[in-house]
């Protein structure tokens, strides 16, 4: 028997919009991606979130070169509930940094939050270029919910106002545990391109809900320590079972 094909396609042309949405709604799509880009007309569907409503089918009105009128059509998806994991990381350099923002969106985390440390050497961040990478990965991923990016804390303040609730996990190059976490709210902290200093180390080690781990033998680089924390985490407490 022929399987029937699944409807709409996955290959639908897949949007974030601001506007929340709700069947019958009209929305205009600035930009010359759906018309000038992938020369879609009248008729032709498309997949929206809005990362509050879930996912919905629309279809296109009109698209002009600039802009493009839509029309949503029905619910697809539930938002998504996402895992309860915080990713707390130094800033490293552009490029790298957006990987990271990419990445760790399609893995799944909820909350990216950049930490100045002792030693971080990148101090200026683009939030908004960093949200643009996690909206464009948030849209092929299939994710229904945007990660929140947020402004950037010191060290000392984050871990002054840590949740009681909340598991630090903390990736020490120096050593640590093998990350084995249980369910509840989390947070994996990665250090800067320099690592921790002694002070700091101590200090993080001080608060009772943090847990320093080990990656391994080798030192990875701060990004892609932070992507395998996070798909350990994802693999044994989030939404991969
Ligand atoms: N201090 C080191 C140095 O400069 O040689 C390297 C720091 S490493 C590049 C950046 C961060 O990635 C560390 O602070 C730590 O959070 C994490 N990391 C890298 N390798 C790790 C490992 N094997 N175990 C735990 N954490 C690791």
């Amino acid at each position: 028997m022929v399987a029937t094909p699944a409807w709409p396609p996955k290959s639908l042309p897949r949007l974030y919009v601001e506007q929340r949405l709700e069947a019958g709604a009209s929305l205009i799509v600035e930009g010359t991606y759906l018309g000038a880009v992938l020369r879609l007309g009248p008729g032709d569907r498309v997949k929206l979130f809005d990362d509050a409503t879930g996912e919905w089918l629309a279809a296109i009105v009109e698209a002009g070169k600039k802009r493009a009128t839509l029309t949503v059509i029905e619910r697809l998806r539930e938002r998504e509930a996402v895992p309860d994991l915080w990713l707390l990381f130094a800033p490293v350099k552009r490029g790298r940094i957006d990987w990271l923002v990419e990445k760790a969106t399609e893995l799944g985390v909820h909350r990216l939050q950049p930490v100045t440390t002792q030693r971080t050497i990148v101090e200026r961040m683009n939030l908004e270029r960093l949200r643009a990478h996690a909206i464009e990965a948030a849209e092929q991923c299939e994710r229904t919910a945007l990660p929140l990016i947020a402004e950037p804390l010191k060290l000392g303040a984050v871990l002054n106002d840590w949740p009681r609730d909340r598991a630090l996990w903390f990736a020490d190059e120096a050593g640590g545990e093998a990350l084995r976490p249980e369910p509840g709210p989390a947070a994996i902290l990665i250090g800067p391109e320099g690592g921790f200093t002694d002070e700091e180390r101590a200090a993080i080690r001080a608060l009772p809900q943090a847990r320093a781990i080990s990656l391994g033998p080798r030192i990875l680089r701060a990004d892609t320590a932070a992507l395998a924390a996070v798909a350990l985490w994802m693999a044994r407490a989030g939404d991969w079972e």
